[in-house]
């Protein structure tokens, strides 16, 4: 199976090396393409990987947007969260999906964090801070507090949701006090500010999920000393991958995806 991924910069994506290992567990042999994609250039880009071929791709920063766009059929996830993180070429379409949030769903499920009537707080309001307010509206959280640096995309993040989403209680503005806090920010990631986006929440956690991973960040460790459960974003990060291959192959079915959950996590993540 031909596949790729497309951003800027692709240089040090976890993708390849992560989808290179699945093939081999699952003995099913692929050739996984980094396409650094110069701005403007993502029409070609697609257009160039179809004629080779290739049975799909994973986009990433800044191309999920501009991806989604380019799709003549988006599925229910996508449509919702406005953003596409994997494409699957078929013969006269591409088809554009997000498996960001059912990627948290299933790493907060394997952490053993129920979502269900829990009051959450996201940090952020971009791409990845949507998929987290998509999973836990899924989960069925009580509320969901989105916080963000620029008010504005909160509160569109925050409507946009509460009209797919009736039954949770969206909201945008200061932290409030949660059970359940989720950092969709890239604060704390290497090269970003070595900063909490929680430094001024109130309360304190029982779980924290931190969507940055390979880290050990000040949100973790704030949410920690809080006496919080914490997890970085390694565990999401190999669902949402086994989700993509999934959205191009057949479903590998809960026992088998979460067999290779755990060697993937153990190995890369
Ligand atoms: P994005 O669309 O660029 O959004 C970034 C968000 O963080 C925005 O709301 C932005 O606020 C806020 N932000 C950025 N810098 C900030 C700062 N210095 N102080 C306060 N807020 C700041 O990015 P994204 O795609 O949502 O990704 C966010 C993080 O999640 C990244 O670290 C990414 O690697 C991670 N992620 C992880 C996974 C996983 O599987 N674990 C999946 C997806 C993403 P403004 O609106 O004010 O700019």
């Amino acid at each position: 199976m031909k596949l790729g991924l497309f951003g800027r910069p692709v240089a040090h994506s976890f993708s390849p090396r992560l989808f290179a290992r699945l093939a081999r567990l699952l003995e099913s042999p692929i050739e996984y393409a980094a396409v650094d994609v110069a701005p403007g250039a993502l029409p070609e880009a697609l257009a160039s990987a179809r004629a080779r071929g290739w049975r799909g791709a994973n986009v990433t920063i800044p191309y999920k947007l501009d991806a989604a766009a380019l799709c003549a059929r988006l599925t229910p996830q996508a449509r919702v969260l406005g953003a596409v993180n994997v494409l699957r070429f078929e013969k006269s379409r591409v088809v554009g999906h997000n498996t960001d949030g059912e990627g948290l769903v299933d790493a907060l499920k394997r952490a053993g964090v129920s979502v269900r009537g829990k009051r959450a707080l996201v940090f952020g309001a971009g791409g990845a801070a949507r998929a987290a307010a998509w999973a836990l509206a899924k989960g069925g959280a009580r509320s969901v507090r989105v916080s963000n640096r620029t008010a504005s995309t909160a509160r569109k993040l925050a409507r946009d949701l509460a009209a797919a989403f009736p039954r949770t209680a969206f909201s945008a503005g200061r932290p409030n006090q949660a059970d359940i806090w989720i950092n969709a920010t890239p604060l704390g990631q290497k090269g970003r500010p070595d900063l909490s986006p929680a430094d001024a929440a109130p309360g304190a956690p029982a779980a924290a999920v931190d969507l940055v991973y390979g880290r050990r960040t000040p949100f973790q460790r704030q949410a920690a000393a809080l006496g919080a459960r914490v997890q970085d974003g390694g565990a999401m990060l190999v669902y949402q991958a086994l989700r993509a291959w999934e959205f191009w192959d057949k479903p590998l079915g809960p026992a088998r995806r979460a067999r290779l959950a755990e060697t993937l996590i153990k190995e890369i993540a």
